[in-house]
């Protein structure tokens, strides 16, 4: 298994509305315990923490052409689940469409994380494996990132769209599927301190 150089944490969208309000689906639930695993190791190893989240004004395209109304910028649908509610030194970077890049701060954000080294591995999680993450994971292998992707941290609307979303990220972006349990596995052998 490669290791992971300069890793950070990316969660995405999930939000109120994904996981129980107006675009809410019932597979959403079952990534939410692994992903407060995999968050409280890589805090306790000084892993970079950044949420990626829907913050959509009402006249976004996404809302008036595709999906309606979900995650409206600072409406309750549009808060982070309170099992995973960010803490001190996380960092939360909004979006208005699928990929956690478009026209947003997370480049740069990266870019200066590390000690301005730059994060290496992007390991991505949250919602929708064939929708934002894959969009997200597009914009990170073109900017050169090495991709990770939480095997029993994503979830999609049907298990097929789930399973497709995976071998496509896996196919197209050589993107790695790992467990939680692997990859907490591999924080606590490569990152002794603390
Ligand atoms: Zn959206």
């Amino acid at each position: 298994m490669e290791s992971l150089d300069n890793p950070a944490i990316v969660v995405i969208d999930m939000l109120d509305d994904f996981v129980t309000g107006n675009l809410r689906v019932e597979r959403a639930a079952r990534i939410i315990e692994p992903l407060v695993q995999l968050l409280d190791v890589a805090r306790r190893k000084g892993i970079p923490v950044i949420y990626s989240n829907d913050a959509h004004y009402p006249e976004d395209f996404e809302i008036t052409r595709k999906w309606g109304v979900h995650a409206i910028k600072g409406s309750p649908g549009a808060q982070i689940i309170h099992e995973l509610r960010p803490v001190k030194n996380d960092f939360i970077v909004e979006k208005r469409t699928y990929s956690g890049f478009y026209e947003t701060g997370l480049d740069s954000l990266l870019r200066s994380l590390h000690g301005g080294k730059g994060v290496g591995t992007l390991i991505l999680c949250g919602l929708h494996t064939d929708i934002c993450v894959r969009h997200t994971s597009a914009d990170a292998f073109f900017r050169g990132y090495k991709l990770v992707i939480v095997e029993d941290g994503v979830e999609a609307l049907t298990q097929e769209a789930h399973k497709k979303g995976l071998e496509y990220l896996r196919d197209v972006y050589s993107a790695e599927i790992r467990s939680v349990k692997e990859i907490t596995q591999e924080f606590r052998e490569t990152r002794p301190i603390s």
